[in-house]
C-alpha cells in the first residue's frame, strides 16, 4: 500500500480499512463531531508498547507517519497505534472551519482555522489529561488563555472531552508497557514526569535520541502536565515519550514528510523494541 500524503479523515478511513488485513482494528471513540478513533492492534493486546499521533491539528504529518510505519509492519510485530486521536482537530486544520459540524460557527470566529490545534469546540487534547490539571490551569490563565481557544485551553475539567477518554479509556483496558505520543516539531523527546516516571525510561529515550539524532530534553514549563504522556508516567508508573518530528514552523508542509519519516521510523522502532 503508498500511503498518499493527505492524511485528511476521508484518507485515514480508507488506510485503516486496508490495514484491517493485517491487524485488528476497532473504533476505540468519536469525537465531537462523530468521526471514528481508531486503533490498529498488531499482536498481542495485552502488555504491548502503545503509539499515538494527531492529537493537535495543525500535526497532521504525524497522522501520515503512523499509517505509513503501521503499513510496514507485519501481524508478528507487537504494538497497538492510534493514528489519530483528534481526528476533528485535523480535518479543520486541512479544510477549515465547514469540518467543524455544528461548532463551524466558532471556529470561523477564532479566525484561526487553517492554525488549528485543539477539538472542534476549542479544548486543547493534549491539556486535558488529569495529570497536574491545576498547574496546566494556572499556567494558560497566566497566559492569557481563559476560554476555548485554537490552541492550548485544557478544558472546563480534566478528560471532559470524548477524544481523551477515549484514549484514556483504551490505557485502563489494555495496560500498555509503555507509551509514545507523536508531535511535531522540535526534533525533541521528552520522557519525565517528576517521581513517578521510571528510571529506565531516560536511558530508552537516549536511545531513541540516538536512533534519530533527536535532542532529548525536559519540558518546557507550559508544556508541563494535562499531557497524554504525563497522565500514563503518573497513573501507571510506566514510561511515557513525547515524540516532537520535524523541525520548523506548524503546520510542517506535507512535502516535509518523506525527508522525516526513515529518522521517526528509527525511533519508533527503538521505542518498540525497548531499546535491545
Ligand atoms: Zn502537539
Amino acid at each position: 500500500m503508498t500511503v498518499l500524503p493527505f492524511p485528511d479523515y476521508a484518507f485515514q478511513k480508507r488506510a485503516v480499512r486496508e490495514l484491517s488485513e493485517k491487524c485488528r482494528v476497532s473504533q476505540i471513540g468519536r469525537s465531537l463531531c462523530g468521526r471514528g478513533i481508531f486503533a490498529l492492534q498488531f499482536g498481542r493486546a495485552e502488555n504491548c508498547p502503545l503509539i499515538a499521533a494527531g492529537f493537535h491539528g495543525m500535526e497532521y504529518l504525524t497522522v501520515l507517519t503512523v499509517l505509513r510505519f503501521a503499513a510496514a509492519l507485519s501481524p508478528r510485530d507487537n504494538v497497538c497505534l492510534v493514528p489519530c486521536v483528534n481526528p476533528d482537530g485535523t480535518e479543520i486544520a486541512l479544510h477549515g472551519a465547514r469540518a467543524a459540524c455544528r461548532y463551524a460557527p466558532f471556529v470561523t470566529k477564532t479566525g484561526q482555522q487553517r492554525r488549528w490545534q485543539a477539538n472542534a469546540r476549542g479544548v486543547d487534547i493534549n491539556h486535558n489529561f488529569n495529570a497536574d490539571w491545576q498547574n496546566v490551569k494556572r499556567r494558560e490563565r497566566e497566559a492569557g488563555i481563559v476560554c476555548p481557544s485554537p490552541t492550548r485551553f485544557g478544558g472546563f475539567s480534566p478528560e471532559s472531552e470524548p477524544e481523551t477518554r477515549a484514549l484514556t479509556s483504551l490505557c485502563r483496558e489494555r495496560r500498555f508497557s509503555r507509551v509514545l505520543a507523536l508531535h511535531s516539531q522540535g526534533r525533541e523527546i521528552y520522557w519525565d514526569f517528576g517521581e513517578h516516571t521510571p528510571r529506565e525510561c531516560k536511558a530508552l529515550a537516549d536511545k531513541m535520541g540516538e536512533a534519530g539524532g533527536y535532542a532529548v530534553s525536559a519540558p518546557e514549563p507550559l508544556a508541563t502536565g494535562g499531557g497524554f504522556k504525563d497522565w500514563f508516567i503518573q497513573t501507571f508508573h510506566r514510561c511515557g515519550f513525547t515524540v516532537e518530528m520535524g523541525l520548523g514552523k506548524n503546520p510542517l508542509p506535507l512535502t516535509d514528510f518523506e525527508g522525516e519519516y526513515p529518522t521517526v521510523r528509527r525511533i519508533l522502532n527503538t521505542f518498540i523494541s525497548g531499546g535491545s
